[in-house]
């Protein structure tokens, strides 16, 4: 009896090993930006945030999904940067080393997942995120398979493509589904190692250059396409499809659009070849209708609008500026506007200028300053415009010293609020942070394109200005001189079809 016991420990201890060596392994790293060819203000190290090791998995769904698969993630470095001109190459190389060398160390793994923007530029490279995976891809060999998940605003190369085994993308822009496809790409890499198989990916691209903001998925024509998307996924012979509306204030060959479809298997490469040209056709044949889903001109005709309006508050993109898309937020041209225009119940929501508020905080709340404002880092089309103002609100002290540090004054009735970093007021809390909310004002200036989901939801209503600035709306306007000058809209009169 007690031989019986001690062979069965032996036995199971046995087994618990193996099961120990057998659990999957996935390494996990990324570069996360949309880097603006266009934009002179290049993205630093000062820029990053980065996350290591446990950090990186904190409250992430695709963590999750890893975890409840019994898959064992190794976390490198995922570093991320708000949008910005192109990345210095130094900070791209210091970080892709350090994940080389975390990979070369990780032992042996299944699988890579990595956690792109897809948008990435960098200085002294032709196509860095091809650079990057391809070293990735001579590291851990041909066998070991790659995932990533990606923002429908980049610009994925067929030199990156080819490195890759499986790739899916938002599905949403404004983007509500940024965690789902995270997880999205992990599941799917999951499946691919538990079930061995060897997907093949289909790609279509479309010669379009479009803006994020004529490329909205809650409107048509853009809605009933994407609508495709879930049954393309499943199909029987098929993983997953993506559309890429891509990130048209890039100024490379790769910038387009793209379908792309992952198959199970090349065996059913002809299934992917279809369904994908037959997004791409629907795309195509629509590209004229993907237009801006609100009222756009001059900021004065805006201003004019707004103030002639029924809802008791408007929006208004000052979308040259848009730091969500690269640009620096340094323009004071709307708000130019607004004071010659004499409007009152307006909020600036917000300007950078880090000189302006250390003058605030030296002053303090209730004084007077009288200074100019903004064009130190747009000289191209900003300028420093004179303003007298009061303080009546400066950060908490604990704020201040942060990144998110503002301070709100009222200049001749506008309420302008003045950041020390670049960013935008994309969801509810920048405002109420600022002490102010949005809907007690006629008039919401904000440096965006489309509005975020927060915002597009509470806005009675939203303009658009076509205000100069390196997130121009008109891409006929652009200095574009790399990307394929015949697409479309840059030449109105190209002839494609998806092939
Ligand atoms: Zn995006």
């Amino acid at each position: 009896m007690r031989k019986f016991l001690v062979f069965s420990i032996l036995i199971s201890l046995l087994f618990s090993c193996k099961e120990e060596n057998d659990k999957m392994r996935v390494f996990t790293c990324g570069i996360r930006h949309e880097s603006n060819t266009f934009s002179t203000l290049p993205t630093t190290e000062a820029n990053f945030s980065v996350a290591r090791g446990k950090d990186v998995l904190k409250d992430h769904e695709w963590a999750k999904v890893a975890e409840k698969e019994g898959v064992e993630l190794i976390p490198s470095l995922h570093a991320y940067a708000w949008p910005g001109g192109i990345v210095e190459r130094t900070i791209f190389e210091r970080y892709k080393s350090e994940i080389l060398t975390d990979l070369k160390n990780a032992g042996k793994i299944d699988g890579v997942y990595l956690d792109m923007h897809g948008a990435l530029h960098v200085e002294g490279y032709d196509d860095a995120q091809a650079t990057f995976i391809k070293e990735i891809r001579d590291i851990v060999g041909d066998k070991v398979m790659i995932s990533g998940s990606f923002d429908l605003h980049g610009n994925l190369s067929a030199d990156f493509v080819k490195n890759i085994n499986i790739l899916t993308a938002y599905r949403t822009a404004p983007h509500r589904d940024g965690e789902e496809t995270k997880a999205r790409a992990m599941s799917l890499l999951i499946e691919c190692l538990k079930r061995k198989l060897k997907p093949y990916i289909e790609t279509v691209t479309i010669p379009i250059l479009i803006p994020g903001e004529k490329g909205i998925t809650e409107v048509e024509p853009l809605y009933s396409i994407y609508a495709q998307i879930p049954e393309i996924a499943k199909k029987e012979e098929l993983m997953d499809a993506s559309i890429f509306v891509g990130y048209a204030w890039a100024d490379l060959p790769r910038s387009a659009m793209r379908v792309f479809v992952v198959a199970n298997d090349a065996k059913y490469a002809k299934t992917a070849r279809t369904e994908a040209q037959n997004l791409a056709q629907q795309i195509w044949d629509k590209r004229a209708d993907m237009k801006l889903d609100v009222p756009s001109g001059s900021i004065d005709e805006m201003i004019a609008l707004a103030n002639k309006s029924e809802k008791s508050t408007v929006f208004i993109s000052d979308s040259g500026d848009n730091t969500t898309a690269g640009a620096p937020g340094d323009n004071p041209q709307v708000l130019a506007a607004l004071l010659k225009n004499k409007t009152k119940r307006a909020v600036f929501a917000g300007i950078v200028d880090p000189n302006f508020l250390s003058q605030c905080v030296e002053l303090g709340v209730g004084r007077e300053i009288d200074s100019s404002i903004g064009g130190d880092k747009d000289k191209t089309f900003g300028f420093a415009l004179p303003i007298k103002g009061k303080i009546e609100f400066l950060s908490p002290d604990s704020i201040m010293q942060t990144d998110r540090g503002a301070t709100v004054l009222d200049v001749e009735g506008v309420k302008l609020v003045v950041m020390k970093s670049r960013r935008s007021f994309i969801e509810k809390v920048d405002f109420e942070e600022v002490n102010l909310n949005p809907l007690d004002f006629k008039i919401v200036v904000v440096k965006l394109g489309y509005l975020y989901p927060e915002l597009r939801d509470i806005a009675p209503e939203h303009l658009m200005a076509l205000t100069s600035g390196f997130c121009n709306l008109e891409m006929t306007t652009l200095p574009f001189k790399n990307a394929d000058l015949k697409s479309y809209p840059l030449d109105i009169n190209r002839e494609w079809k998806a092939k």
